[in-house]
């Protein structure tokens, strides 16, 4: 049994906790910084994520956070050594005919701008022009910023950059204890070594709550995932990932030809089992909403599915900053499906909580005290997308989720009815 002391310990090496580290050491060499993760570096949502990185679309109040994460991204080279298929594809963020459809893509278009996003409206002429092979759409916001990257290279590689750059970062490593006592964090991992930091970091994803449970605070997680399915590989053409304003698609070609494809709504996860299981109805409707909006794909053939485990709030806003009850201790999790695009921008957001003790990214609308008050109101969105079991299985109650109180909240236990 050994004691291994640093400055800030990290509980999760998924692509937050690996940036997290890597700004850490980047802006503070002599910073000692350790990642202690129960499985490998970005097994989790982090490795098995759509790709997508885009910045339209989002809670304008995080706009300021994705535009950070981006210009991080649009150096991945020079941070992490590689580029991991990191292309500035473009996004279409797509309506047909329904009026609410039309207006959301206008909302989208506008908020980007007004961000200093650039995104344009194109009308029917004008998607039929620059992309002939799309179909059935009205109107699109393009955004021609947003890009994508292979999410199965992109932890890995930012933990070998963090690696590189000293942080110790142990896998096959679960924490399953920490307190504070004297001001410093004593971090318990199974097996019984113990870690002594100053500052704890709790990046965890859909586990997430569980650590901010050990210090008297939590989140009403549910934890799901998109169904996703792969094609096999057809000829390149399909350059700007394409959303549809119903979700019913979102779809984005590799270089090397196959087609990624995700869809709402999410489906429940289970965490505990480590199980994200894809519903086979929805992969087949999915595959006849993509052959509509893009036909030409028709004769593509699925050859793989599935989902991930991610963390969802019912406001549909994630939680990034200091705790409400612990000096020294900082969550980020809950990123709703959203949180590939933000990890740069996380990493550096809470390098600068822990090595300034705040940051001039506006952090306002995430506080993890939120929830404490009980006063959170669901998200359309998260009302449309999570039945009652989904609901009952993360333990919030359907009625609202203002009763939803600290105690009802966290992760099942192992063996408990779901
Ligand atoms: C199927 C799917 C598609 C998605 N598509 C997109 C997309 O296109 N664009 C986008 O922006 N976002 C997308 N997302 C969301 C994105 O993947 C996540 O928001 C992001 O990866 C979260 O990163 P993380 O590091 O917080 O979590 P994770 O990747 O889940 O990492 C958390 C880590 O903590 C570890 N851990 C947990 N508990 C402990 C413990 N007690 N001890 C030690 N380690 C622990 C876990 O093993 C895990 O590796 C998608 C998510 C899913 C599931």
């Amino acid at each position: 049994m050994s004691v291994i002391r640093a400055d800030t310990a990290i509980v999760g090496g998924g692509l937050m906790g690996c940036w997290t580290a890597l700004m850490l050491r980047r802006r503070d060499p002599a910073h000692r910084v350790v990642v202690l993760e129960k499985g490998v570096v970005g097994a989790q949502a982090s490795g098995v994520n759509f790709g997508n990185l885009r910045i339209q679309g989002r809670h304008p109040g995080q706009l300021p956070l994705a535009i950070r994460a981006a210009a991080i991204w649009e150096r991945l080279g020079e941070f992490v050594g590689e580029d991991c298929e990191f292309d500035a594809t473009g996004h279409l963020y797509a309506a047909r005919d329904a009026a609410e459809e039309v207006a959301k893509a206008e909302k989208t278009a506008r908020e980007a701008a007004a961000h200093g996003v650039p995104a344009t409206l194109l009308d029917r002429a004008g998607l039929a022009a620059r992309w002939p092979w799309l179909k059935g759409f009205r109107m699109a916001s393009w955004s021609a910023r947003d890009a994508v990257a292979n999410p199965r290279l992109v932890t890995p590689a930012v933990a070998r950059a963090a690696r590189a750059a000293g942080t110790d970062i142990r896998e096959a490593t679960r924490v399953v204890g920490a307190a504070q006592a004297n001001g410093r964090f004593l971090v318990e991992v199974a097996g019984g070594d113990t870690v002594e930091a100053g500052q704890l970091v709790n990046v965890a994803g859909a586990w997430a709550p569980e650590i901010a449970g050990w210090f008297g605070e939590g989140a009403p997680v549910v934890p799901a995932g998109p169904p996703q399915f792969v094609t096999d590989a057809v000829p390149y053409f399909m350059r700007p990932s394409v959303q549809a304003v119903d979700g019913s698609v979102i779809a984005r070609q590799t270089r090397q030809g196959q087609v990624v494809v995700a869809g709402y709504p999410r489906g429940a996860s289970d965490p505990i089992a480590n199980r994200a299981p894809v519903d086979a109805r929805r992969t087949l409707a999915a595959m006849g909403h993509l052959v509509r909006a893009v036909p030409r794909l028709r004769g593509a053939a699925v050859v793989r599915v599935w989902s991930g485990i991610e963390a969802y709030l019912p406001d549909m806003l994630p939680v990034i900053g200091p705790s409400g009850t612990t000096q020294g201790l900082f969550h980020a999790f809950g990123f709703c499906g959203h949180g590939f695009q933000l990890g740069p921008g996380v990493g550096a957001v809470l390098a600068d909580l822990v090595l300034l003790g705040r940051s001039e990214t506006p952090l306002s609308l995430f506080p993890i005290t939120r929830f404490a008050a009980g006063e959170v109101a669901q998200a359309e969105q998260f009302r449309r997308e999570f039945d009652a079991r989904s609901l009952a299985q993360a333990g919030i109650a359907q009625t609202g989720i203002a009763q939803t109180g600290i105690a009802q909240v966290g992760l099942r236990q192992p063996g408990q009815e779901a």
